[in-house]
């Protein structure tokens, strides 16, 4: 086979072990990179200590190793990343394209999910003013902000961004917004397939536009569904979604494989997780991956 110029890669936050929705993401993102002859890169994204839960980063890394999700190369932490971050932040405000957003909670609230551009007057480089009061750094939408994309799972897609308004890359509390860390580690990292859940859906026009203004190179994406409970709920950390069980591995891995579209021949019921997973790379097909629905736990056949 030709060196693949293919590289992906499964970026979790050490919030809490992996359960099965981050198990799913992380299958569907190492299936698509093996199956194209591809790396897969791990990276832990930990830049939000407050939410951080002390070794839930090394349990994380048990767990794939337990599923047999093997990654390559060194692990990639975030925290290590911030002079980076620093430099593109500058890099934007240079350009102009950043200010002080000094709104409250209570503001933002009323504002029903649209940033109105309101402190759009606090440019962080056009300003001679020193903006050392506590703000968040918002970065300026153009008028027209419109991004399309092909997901390669769920076809093609069109976002307004304005819808939201100018969106927040350094946080009131210092610490870097998803958006930009996620962008420009993609980009350090040559990622070239992000395929992740559709819960992050959002942020992919984001990044999109992020890449743009900072002339990185953008990954082609793809969303699979987003995995809930019984109730509707998406299983996250956030409401308690169980831990995955360790002496369950390989019916962990037939379950998120049956989300991914696949019928697995009985004969491989008793497969080791290896044998179980050379299958599924050999049989991988974006197209039976479902488009955008919410897939249930009793969906697994
Ligand atoms: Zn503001």
């Amino acid at each position: 086979m030709a060196v693949s110029s293919y590289i992906g890669r499964f970026a979790p936050s050490p919030t809490g072990p992996l359960h099965k929705g981050s198990l799913l993401a992380a299958l569907a993102s190492f299936l698509d990179a093996r199956a194209n002859g591809g790396q897969w890169l791990l990276r832990i994204d930990d830049l939000d200590p407050p939410r951080e839960i002390p070794g839930a980063a090394d349990r994380i890394l048990r767990q794939l190793d337990e599923h047999g999700l093997h990654w390559d190369g060194p692990v990639l932490y975030q925290s290590t990343r911030l002079p980076a971050y620093k430099e593109a932040l500058q890099q934007l405000s240079c350009a102009g394209l950043l200010y002080a957003c000094y709104c409250n909670r209570a503001r933002l609230r009323t504002l029903g999910g649209r940033y109105d551009g309101k402190c759009r007057i606090h440019n962080l480089h056009a300003s001679a003013t020193i903006h050392d009061k506590p703000h968040a750094t918002r970065i300026q939408l153009p008028e027209q902000s419109t991004v399309t994309f092909k997901d390669v799972i769920q076809g093609p897609l069109l976002f307004d961004l304005n819808k939201a308004g100018d969106f927040i890359l350094w946080r009131r509390d210092q610490l870097s917004a998803y958006q930009l860390a996620c962008s420009l580690d993609d980009d350090h990292q040559g990622i070239s397939h992000v395929i992740r859940g559709s819960d992050l859906l959002d942020s992919t026009p984001r990044q999109i536009h992020l890449s743009h203004c900072l002339a990185l190179e953008t990954p082609q994406y793809g969303h699979i569904p987003v995995l809930s409970n019984a109730e509707g709920q998406k299983l996250s950390k956030q409401n308690h979604a169980p831990e995955l069980s360790s002496d369950k591995t390989t019916s962990n891995l037939i379950d998120c494989l049956g989300l991914l579209g696949f019928s697995i021949p009985s004969e491989l019921s008793n497969s080791s997780n290896q044998q179980l997973l050379n299958w599924a790379i050999d049989h991988w097909q974006l197209s039976n991956v479902p488009v955008l629905r919410r897939v249930t736990e009793s969906d697994s056949p």
